[in-house]
């Protein structure tokens, strides 16, 4: 069977001893194993510091923005092998392999775009400089600079192409080696990556690190130059923050974990129209696609009372005709769950959910799969709906990272909606569907403080909207509380977390020399 290597210190090294095995969820055929025992991984931070950092640091960013415009090209290049590759260790059907591979090569191309607006300097200049003195010579800029440590990203078992750009595209162009540390389950998309990466030499020695396998000591040896983001869930999240690194020597850290997207109908959309039929696509494409596996899947849908019925109905409806089972044909349009422990998680927060709340259709049961016999990790699209909510539901507290959503009544007020959001005790993205300006502003801005992003689903936008699932370079990816309290892309916002912002003060001349604005 295959053993995936880790590229650290400028060479594919395989672990010894105990491993990670990758299977096929469909099948569970064994695909790969993944091991780190015996991986320095001290030695490989420093390695990616003093060689990859270093020559970042000497390129300018239209350069680095180069490099990762090539990284887009190599992997878009080899596209058909990864889409493959992601289907048959990750359970995606072809289109939602498409949505992780081809989110990469955008996700990368973006940041390139970004990095030709920044040229040919090194220094990013934070806002307007400010006359600080009598005169107009005694001069404030704040500016960032790339940090001279390194980023490892560990990322979650759901998007092995799009975890990977999406944090080094920030990272690299920030002027900053990466050492990215896939989820072992569904490291063979990474690995691929990797490999075609390091293959055509696209980036300099160091830059570029995988990690395949257990993290094992690896955030030990991280310091105050250097970064971890991760993706993950919260508990995860909880335990890595906890350590040594984090809580004494200052390394940086970013969070992007569990999150409750709500979507809110308004009380003047009516069935049938353009707007309604906005809010059950995006309902049936978040439970759907990835089968539900999306950090930024809806999983509650705040209802009118009076129009729960008729949604109920056409959600249903739509569910109904979603095909599951293997994959890799052509007439199913959803697939299994990445692993077996993803399978009995969801199958008991079902269970859970359904403790306050109605099944309408799904269930925590077996599944018929199409072209797979009783093998593979399948769950049927689960939808529930709760009658009175609480702040303590299940469906406001626990995140079921599958095809799950429950659809909860409310009085068609803003300010109700916005508090029911909120029970969700922060998130990545919500959503508001109404041609109401007064209803929406005042949900919207009900909502903001609990969300990361907040997209606005209205007649006119619906012919181009982009679904709330959908994270976007241009546009923060992150949330408060349960979210993480992360913060990632979002254009150059995203490269802060890579840099460090100075404050500097001076003769105007010289300070706007060093800021690369003269
Ligand atoms: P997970 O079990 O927390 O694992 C996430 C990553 O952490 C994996 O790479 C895992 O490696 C690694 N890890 C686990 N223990 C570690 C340790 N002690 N030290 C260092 N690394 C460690 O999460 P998951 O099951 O892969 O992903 C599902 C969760 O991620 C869901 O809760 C979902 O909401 C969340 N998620 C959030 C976002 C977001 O952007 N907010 C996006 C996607 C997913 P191994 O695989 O080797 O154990």
């Amino acid at each position: 069977m295959m053993e995936l290597a880790s590229y650290v210190s400028g060479r594919w090294v395989s672990g010894k001893g105990r491993a990670t095995t990758l299977v096929n969820p469909a099948t569970e055929e064994a695909l790969a194993t993944a091991s780190t025992e015996g991986v320095d991984f001290g030695a490989a931070l420093a390695f990616a510091r003093e060689r990859g950092g270093v020559a970042l640091r000497a390129m300018s960013f239209r350069q680095r923005g180069e490099m990762l415009r090539a990284m887009s090209r190599a992997i878009h290049a080899r596209r058909d092998e990864l889409l493959a590759l992601a289907i048959a260790n990750g359970g995606n059907t072809r289109s939602d392999a498409k949505f992780d591979v081809d989110g990469a090569t955008g996700t990368l191309a973006a940041y390139a775009d970004l990095a030709q607006e920044l040229g040919d300097t090194h220094v990013l200049v934070d806002g307007d400089g400010v006359q600080l003195g009598r005169s107009a010579r005694l001069f404030g800029q704040h500016v960032y600079v790339p940090r001279e440590g390194v980023a490892v990203h560990v990322n979650a078992f759901n998007f092995p192409a799009w975890g990977l750009g999406e944090k080094a595209a920030c990272a690299l162009l920030a002027g900053v080696p990466v050492v990215a540390k896939p989820a072992s389950a569904t490291a063979l998309v990474t690995h691929r990556i990797a490999q075609i990466l390091v293959g055509e030499r696209i980036l300099p020695e160091g830059a570029l690190s995988l990690v395949c396998g257990s993290a094992g000591d690896l955030l030990d040896h991280l310091g105050g130059q250097d970064v971890l983001a991760f993706t993950g869930s919260s508990a995860t999240a909880a335990l890595l923050r906890s350590g040594r690194a984090f809580t004494h020597a200052s390394a940086h850290v970013n969070v992007e974990a569990d999150s409750l997207n709500a979507a809110v109908l308004g009380p003047d959309v009516d069935d049938g129209s353009e707007v309604m039929n906005l809010f059950v696509g995006d309902i049936v494409r978040d439970m759907t696609q990835k089968t539900g596996q999306k950090c930024t899947a809806i999983r509650r849908v705040y209802v009118p009372a009076g129009k729960v019925e008729a949604v109920l109905e056409r959600l249903g409806e739509r569910l109904a005709g979603v095909k599951v089972g293997d994959p890799s044909r052509e007439d199913v349009g959803m697939g299994p769950v990445a692993t077996r422990q993803q399978l009995e998680d969801v199958r008991a927060g079902i269970a859970r959910l359904q403790a306050g709340a109605r099944t309408v259709c799904g269930g925590p049961g077996a599944v018929d799969a199409l072209g797979v016999g009783t093998k593979g990790y399948f769950v049927a699209p689960t939808l529930l709906r709760s009658s009175e909510p609480r702040p303590d539901d299940a469906a406001h507290q626990h995140e079921v990272f599958g095809p799950v959503a429950t659809v909860v009544p409310y009085d068609g007020a803003a300010a109700t909606a916005a508090k029911l959001v909120a029970w969700g005790g922060g998130g990545l993205v919500s959503s508001v569907y109404s041609d109401d300006k007064d209803f929406v502003r005042d949900a919207v801005l009900g909502i903001a403080p609990h969300s990361g992003r907040v997209t606005i689903g209205s007649s006119k936008v619906a012919a181009q909207a982009i679904p709330p699932g959908t994270v976007m370079p241009q546009l923060l990816h992150g949330g408060p509380g349960r979210a993480g309290g992360g913060e990632e892309l979002g254009a150059r916002r995203g490269m802060a977390l890579y840099m460090q912002r100075v404050a500097l003060q001076g003769d105007r001349a010289l300070v706007e020399a060093i800021a690369g604005k003269r």
